[in-house]
């Protein structure tokens, strides 16, 4: 595992510079949530984080890395979509094998993993389905069972809660900060919810045009707004 350091961070398209030196230093196993209206600059960096998005100037650390120095394959990092992004005409068994397979592991090692994720996010009964064949949230148990099986050091959130309903937006909310707090994972997540902010996260990060507005634990927040 590893925390993550960003460092003096900023993001432009064109002129437009929608990041504004960001610095933060997230803990090994520590879970921040990113939250701020929408167009606030949260999925920018999130997929800088995550190497997606070339960086203007500053760095991204994991660990003792670079982000940007790394290959894809070598990024250890298990990103989780508001859109599932799973493959429809794969089981879910193979879903989330997937990448597993491609990095050449065992198949007892890739079986394991895939069973005793399944187990823990109580998802064993649907292995052989499609997805299509899945409620939103089972879904949603899949994309995470990706991530949980690549025993990434990082976990990163993308609004991933937001095509459900109400009800299971909340207990997936607590479904997630359980998981989390059990495998230790170092993790970012991104929402526009601040219910939802101050219910997962061990801080928070609140973004507004671009800037960090305020850096803290959520009795920090509440207590100086
Ligand atoms: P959020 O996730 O908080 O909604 P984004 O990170 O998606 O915000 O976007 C931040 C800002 O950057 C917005 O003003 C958006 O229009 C702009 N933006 C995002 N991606 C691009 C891009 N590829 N080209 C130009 N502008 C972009
Ligand atoms: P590998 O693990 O060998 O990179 P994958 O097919 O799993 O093979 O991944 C291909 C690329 O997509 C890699 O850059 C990997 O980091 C990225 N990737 C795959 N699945 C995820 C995921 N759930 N979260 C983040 N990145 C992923």
């Amino acid at each position: 595992m590893a925390g993550i350091k960003l460092d003096t961070l900023t993001k432009s398209y064109g002129d437009t510079q929608v990041l504004h030196h960001i610095d933060a230093e997230i803990e090994d196993g520590e879970f921040v949530v990113i939250v701020g209206p929408s167009g606030c600059g949260k999925s920018t960096l999130l997929r800088m984080v995550a190497g997606l998005e070339s960086v203007t100037s500053g760095n991204v650390h994991i660990g003792d890395k670079r982000v940007n120095d790394l290959e894809p394959a070598d990024r250890d990092i298990a990103m989780v979509f508001q859109n599932y992004a799973l493959y429809p005409h794969m089981s879910v068994r193979d879903n989330m094998a997937y990448g597993l397979k491609i990095r050449k592991l065992s198949k007892a090692e890739i079986d394991r993993r895939v069973n005793e994720a399944a187990e823990i996010l109580e998802i064993g009964q649907y292995l052989d389905r499609k997805p299509r064949q899945l409620s939103g949230g089972q879904r949603q148990r899949v994309a995470m069972g990706r991530a949980i099986v690549r025993d990434p050091q990082v976990f990163l959130f993308d609004e991933p809660l937001s095509n459900l309903d109400a009800k299971l937006r909340v207990q997936m909310r607590l479904e997630i900060r359980k998981l989390q707090k059990r495998l230790g994972v170092t993790s970012i997540f991104v929402t526009h919810d601040q219910v939802e902010a101050m219910t997962l996260g061990d801080r928070l990060m609140v973004l507004n045009g671009g800037y960090v507005e305020q850096f803290g634990t959520p009795i920090e927040l509440y207590e100086r707004p």
